[in-house]
């Protein structure tokens, strides 16, 4: 019989000792230097900013941008989130981005996920980089697309160089203009290195584990406004497991995504586009789905003590069969666009007399989906 310790692949000590070393040493020598010399006003000033431009580039740049091709943006944009980016020490872009993809290919898959939920939290959390695992191998053949993109494989090339300016290079830089070298070594360069790196780490952890699931239940990703505001919009995670090329986490207008908003807001004045954007019926659609299956599952548990249980089944059956009314529906409007588009250069008004069908389906999905919460809250009252 083969141990399992003997079974463990190589350390990787050189994400071994940055993980380990970063937060012992921001816990003894950041209390330490506050009890003795205590932190100016910019070295505060520097750990929010560069934890802020690191998240960010970690979110809109690396997540959205590059491992999901969400929208596209200018250079000087690129060029930004890769020098930040860097900043928060978590590989290359061509390297993080491709074993994202690989993340949500494999979601869950112990053998395929290299950060699978299921190996345990604490796996997902960071033990998967402190071995060279078989998953967390790189393969780069889901990233043709970023091996062409230049500003990519310059960061790939001289990462370390770039590793060392960004994190040692501009908190010196910052410290000596503003007079607290220490200070803001330890805030703006180590406090902030470690809160970066375990905010993220949560999306793979925490986020596979605490929230809801009102999109899909075929993968472990939850929905998580706390995680959300921790990471810059990222703790949408259930919905961003389903639709992973929307340029938003958070998909209503409402939900805390400052990714979102500053990619659109960017698009205003020309420096991102193509936003992509799935469509509000695939949204209704999947949520209604998963509100059938749990209302479903509510009324088959209340079996034993209600009577009106025949009742309530038949009033799912009926919701069913209009919801499937609404897809065919939908399918046939979407048809006869296709075929009239094929034909003919559409004109504004018959355009306008389909966004309006397809609108009256949404509409009607939307309603369906208030009935249903209102059936699943009947069903749960005892
Ligand atoms: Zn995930
Ligand atoms: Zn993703």
């Amino acid at each position: 019989m083969t141990s399992s310790a003997t079974a463990r692949p190589p350390v990787n000590w050189a994400s071994a000792i940055v993980l380990t070393t970063t937060p012992i040493a921001a816990a003894l020598l950041v209390p330490w230097y506050a009890f003795h010399f205590d932190f100016s006003i910019a070295a505060w000033v520097s750990f929010f900013v560069f934890l802020h431009l690191g998240g960010t580039s970690i979110s809109a740049g690396y997540h959205r941008l590059w491992a999901h091709r969400a929208y596209e943006a200018h250079w000087s944009l690129r060029l930004l989130f890769m020098i930040f980016g860097t900043m928060t020490m978590q590989n290359s872009i061509l390297i993080w981005a491709s074993s994202h993809r690989t993340h949500h290919r494999h979601v869950d898959e112990v053998d395929g996920d290299p950060y699978a939920i299921t190996r345990g939290f604490w796996f997902a959390h960071f033990g998967w980089m402190l071995r060279n695992y078989d998953t967390g191998k790189p393969d780069f053949s889901n990233a043709n697309d970023l091996m062409n993109d230049r500003i990519v494989m310059f960061q790939h090339r001289h990462y370390l160089p770039l590793l060392l300016l960004t994190n040692i290079g501009f908190p010196l830089a910052v410290g000596w203009l503003a007079g607290d070298l220490w200070g803001v070594l330890l805030l703006g360069g180590l406090l902030r290195l470690v809160v970066s790196h375990h905010v993220t780490f949560l999306i793979n952890s925490l986020c596979h584990v605490w929230g809801s699931r009102p999109y899909t239940d075929e993968n472990s990703a939850r929905d998580n406004t706390v995680l959300a505001v921790l990471t810059w919009g990222e703790g949408y995670h259930n919905y961003h497991h389903i639709f992973q090329y929307d340029y938003r986490n958070g998909v209503k207008w409402w939900q805390y995504d400052t990714s979102k908003w500053l990619i659109y807001s960017l698009s205003l004045v020309g420096l991102t586009w193509n936003l992509k954007r799935c469509s509000g019926f695939a949204i209704q659609k999947a949520q209604l789905t998963m509100q059938f299956k749990r209302t479903e599952q509510q009324i088959a548990r209340q079996a034993a003590t209600r009577t009106e249980v025949e009742a309530l089944k038949a009033r799912m059956t009926h919701e069913y069969e209009i919801f499937t009314a609404s897809l065919q529906d939908w399918a046939r409007v979407k048809e006869e666009w296709y075929t009239e588009k094929k034909v003919e250069l559409l004109q504004k008004w018959r355009e306008a007399a389909f966004h309006d069908r397809f609108r009256e389906i949404e509409f009607r999905l939307k309603m369906q989906r208030r009935r249903l919460r209102a059936l699943a809250r009947y069903a749960a009252t005892p």
